[in-house]
């Protein structure tokens, strides 16, 4: 089974699963259409449901059971399509239901109705689950908002898999911080932290205010801390139930002299400075920090934590050993002054992996659940999560010495076939990859970029490769891996996810 959750049009959100049918699967399809409700709390819930074509039970009894799922599962509007599924029409607690309901004999029917506006959907949440036979890939085309053809298909089955792979390397009372700052890494923060939720990890982290609104408007329950948190966003940060990270005396006092202002309590997050020298308080200020602290008592620290700043390198092993004793004696100081006990925690995504005795009281991963093992030793136990998608626009015939695209960088050697492909540098693809440092797959083949990577396209070689106009392209994936290209144009994975356009449709798909 297959569930596959897509942009509708007029605001709904489509979960696709035109695989399977029978009451099983209609259980669990509705099972992760109500993990993801929350996302939508406007929307109303609807079903597009087929015949199961299963015969051996009496219609009446199956589909009484459908009813009674429907029911309990506050679904608000049912499209039925199929001829057995229309015994429903003759149950009486059918017709005294406040459910809206539509019966169809076939997917032609309804199809009819909807391109005459008989029947519409807006601001709904709709499960489209219907037999093969039913054809419901034509019910979800019209349904899906169409845009561009590339697009970043990500995997949740693949990033479930991997949080699960990094919580079994944490000791049982270890604590789980998932950073989904930058859009989740570029892969869709609001789905993604709606899977996390799901999943009862601790916290989440994103780096800025807004990013925490946008969770906290799509759902999301759980504390998040911020990392960067301005003046300015004090009042929403308050608002939202979001818990800044301090991290030097400057936003502390700003921090408590509004709070003194207002009648609230908040939990802060003290980040501390061991070697990093990016932000935080030194170990030297912590009497300090803890005097200032103690005269606000409506603020309570949640954690005090420290970044290391060569976790995913052997060679700076003593620098990281360095960092986290004079973290555990600092933050050993600061629960003393301040009288209580805080989480600790210092481990990244490399940290994990590497300082199995430091995990603390919490870890924060990053990286490692989108696929990525930062130390390079782990890979192979991880999954990968993201596709990155497009298509070919157009294929040439081009003569041996003829040039290709701006600049006329490229020319061909022989006769060759070229084919231009919808992703340019304002999709995120760096113009770093032009002249063959990015290389993209086509039918199964490796075809180079040639010339320069433009805004909106890039042309390739598919000369040898039997391919046609519209196929599909992978430009990173599992067959195509991000680590290597990112080595390809001296960069970091993190570089190539977090800049994947925002124009880039995201798919989130679930096995
Ligand atoms: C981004 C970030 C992490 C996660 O790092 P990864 O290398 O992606 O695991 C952890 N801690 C802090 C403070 C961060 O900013």
């Amino acid at each position: 089974m297959r569930l596959e959750l897509k942009k509708g049009i007029h605001q709904c959100t489509l979960i696709d699963d035109t695989y399977t049918n029978d009451l099983q699967a209609l259980s669990i399809a509705l099972d992760f259409m109500n993990q993801q409700q929350h996302k939508h709390i406007a929307k109303r819930k609807t079903v597009i449901l087929s015949d199961f074509l299963q015969t051996n039970i009496p219609a009446k009894e199956i589909y009484q059971n459908v009813w009674n799922l429907l029911i309990s599962n506050q679904i608000e509007k049912f499209v039925a399509i199929g001829e057995q599924i229309k015994v429903l029409q003759e149950l009486e607690n059918i017709r005294n239901a406040k459910v809206e309901t539509y019966f169809y004999s076939d997917t032609e029917a309804f199809i009819k109705d909807f391109l005459q506006q008989k029947i519409n959907f807006q601001n709904e949440q709709i499960l489209i689950k219907g037999a093969r036979k039913f054809q419901f890939d034509r019910i979800t085309s019209y349904l899906q908002e169409k845009v561009h053809g590339t697009r970043l298909e990500i995997n949740l089955d693949a990033l479930v898999h991997n949080l699960k792979f990094y919580r079994s390397l944490l000791k049982p009372s270890t604590q789980i911080m998932v950073m989904v700052k930058a859009f989740a890494y570029g892969s869709g923060s609001a789905e993604v932290a709606s899977v996390l939720q799901y999943q009862n990890v601790d916290y989440l982290a994103v780096a800025y205010t807004d990013e925490g609104v946008h969770l906290r408007e799509n759902g999301i329950r759980l504390p998040i801390m911020v990392m960067n948190p301005s003046e300015e966003s004090f009042d929403k940060l308050v608002q939202y139930h979001l818990e800044p990270e301090i991290y030097s005396f400057r936003i502390l006092k700003q921090f408590l002299a509004y709070i003194a202002g207002i009648d609230s309590k908040v939990h802060i997050h003290l980040k501390i400075d061991t070697g990093m020298r990016r932000l935080g308080f030194e170990p030297s200020e912590i009497p300090l920090v803890s005097k200032l602290l103690l005269a606000h008592p409506s603020v309570r620290v949640a954690a005090a934590f420290t970044h290391l700043a060569g976790a995913d390198e052997a060679q700076h092993n003593e620098f990281s050993l360095h960092q986290l004793h004079t973290f555990r004696t600092a933050v050993h100081q600061l629960e003393h002054l301040l009288g209580y006990s805080l989480l600790k925690h210092a481990l990244n995504s490399a940290g994990i992996t590497r300082w199995a005795d430091y995990q603390m009281d919490m870890v924060r991963l990053g990286i490692g659940l989108y696929g990525i093992e930062a130390n390079g030793l782990l890979q192979q136990h991880l999954q990968n999560v993201t596709t990155l998608k497009t298509n070919i626009s157009q294929i040439k015939q081009i003569k041996k010495g003829e040039t290709v695209g701006y600049g006329r960088r490229w020319i061909a050697q022989e006769d060759s076939t070229i084919g231009t492909i919808a992703i340019g540098y304002a999709d995120g693809y760096s113009r770093r990859f032009s002249h063959g440092l990015g290389k993209v797959l086509v039918r199964n083949h490796l075809a180079p970029i040639i010339g320069s990577v433009c805004m909106d396209m890039s042309m390739i070689d598919l000369t040898g490769i039997a391919a046609e106009e519209g196929d599909e392209v992978i430009v990173f994936g599992r067959e195509v891996s991000v680590i290597d290209l990112a080595k390809a144009i001296h960069t970091i994975p993190y570089e190539i996810f977090t800049g994947i356009g925002e124009r880039v449709k995201r798919v989130f798909f679930s096995e």
